[in-house]
């Protein structure tokens, strides 16, 4: 029985698929991105499934996230990549979290801090977003005694443009900054610098180990690139959701507010009681629910808690019945993507706390 008004299903067993299949395709170590509470696919349960399917480091974007897996009794490698000066870096050492290192000031911190950190040195090879560029190499002059350097990465801007010249340039200029650094004398053990797009596209640049996100929840870095399926990939998460009711309206009603969508027929409209406050894209066009495998498309705007569904004047859906909004029938996260001017890393990782998570194992 189920007694809530929408769930989003995660399938572990795809989880682990996805995680067999990469680790198969890089042949070097994975580590699960599991940031964003594992794209909003659940922070433990995710991190403990992909490291039983044999990733071998778990990845966050904060500290935070860093120690609530250590809290969970997680005892493998950790990498947090977004530490900023001010952070506790000694919580990160007591707690054997590495920590990803990209500015002078972060470095000096955590150069003090008792018990010796252990860092990835983060170069930017030309995203121009995080990682070493201006300090590079007044940091090359630092005195690196007192840490112990474990990592060596950077993030390409394009892989899922894999013929894109930026790409081979970045992997130069990664080749470069890394000869820079062991010619002072540091030898990182582990090279990082694929993300999902690189590992699935273009295997020369997966290095000692690959950090892989999207894919692991089976979804595609870029529709462009092919489809899960064509990747051999399966989506983790299937969000459902109550129909909270169901009506007969007659052709010409007005849906919603401001009264953008007018029922073009007599009809059974389905209600839905989630929102934009849920990550239901309140932009989103052309899209639906699926009800017995038939398509439902979006009516008029979606508000904060509720959206409303067309049924069609022959369906016998009625209220308190369950409809798939993505997943394993009917629309994709790829397609709610699409619908919305957005990418399914958005569109998975924004479903809201309000959504309990189920986890099946398969
Ligand atoms: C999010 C992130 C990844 C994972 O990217 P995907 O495209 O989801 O595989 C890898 N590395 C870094 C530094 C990231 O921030």
């Amino acid at each position: 029985m189920m007694h809530n008004r929408a769930e989003a299903h995660i399938n572990l067993q795809a989880i682990t698929r996805n995680v067999e299949l990469l680790k198969k395709k890089s042949g070097t170590d994975l580590l699960a991105v599991v940031k964003a509470d594992a794209y909003g696919h659940g922070l433990v349960e995710v991190s403990k499934t992909a490291l039983l399917a044999g990733a071998d480091w778990l990845g966050v974007a904060l500290l935070e996230e860093a120690i609530t897996l250590r809290k969970a009794g997680i005892t493998a490698p950790i990498l947090a990549w977004l530490v900023p000066p001010g952070s506790d870096f000694q919580s990160a050492v007591t707690n054997n979290i590495d920590i990803a290192v990209s500015s002078i000031a972060a470095f000096k911190e955590i150069a003090l801090v008792k018990g010796s950190a252990r860092i990835h040195i983060e170069v930017d090879t030309g995203m121009t977003r995080g990682g070493f560029l201006d300090e590079w190499h007044e940091f090359l002059q630092s005195d690196f005694s007192t840490v112990e350097v474990i990592g060596f990465f950077s993030h390409f801007a394009r892989a899922d443009e894999p013929g894109e010249q930026q790409n081979r340039d970045q992997f130069k200029r990664f080749k470069e900054m890394l000869a820079e650094l062991e010619a002072v004398g540091i030898h990182p053990p582990i090279k990082h610098l694929s993300n999902s797009a690189a590992t699935l596209a273009d295997h020369s640049s997966a290095l000692s180990m690959v950090r892989t996100g999207i894919a692991m929840y089976g979804l595609t870095p870029e529709t462009q690139m092919g489809s899960s399926k064509s990747f051999g990939l399966i989506p983790a998460m299937t969000l459902r959701a109550m129909l909270h009711l169901v009506k007969s309206v007659v052709a010409g009603s007005p849906v919603g507010y401001g009264a953008t969508e007018k029922t073009t027929r007599d009809t059974h409209l389905g209600v839905i009681a989630m929102g934009y406050a849920d990550g239901i894209p309140r932009i989103a066009r052309n899209a639906g629910v699926t009800f017995n495998g038939e398509r439902a498309p979006i009516i008029g705007r979606i508000s904060m808690d509720q959206f409303v569904v067309d049924l069609g004047p022959n369906s016998l859906a009625k209220s308190g019945d369950w409809v798939t909004i993505f997943g394993d029938d009917g629309f994709t996260a790829d397609d709610w993507a699409s619908a919305s001017g957005s990418v399914n890393y958005e569109i998975v990782t924004r479903i809201g706390p309000r959504v309990p998570r189920i986890y099946d194992h398969g």
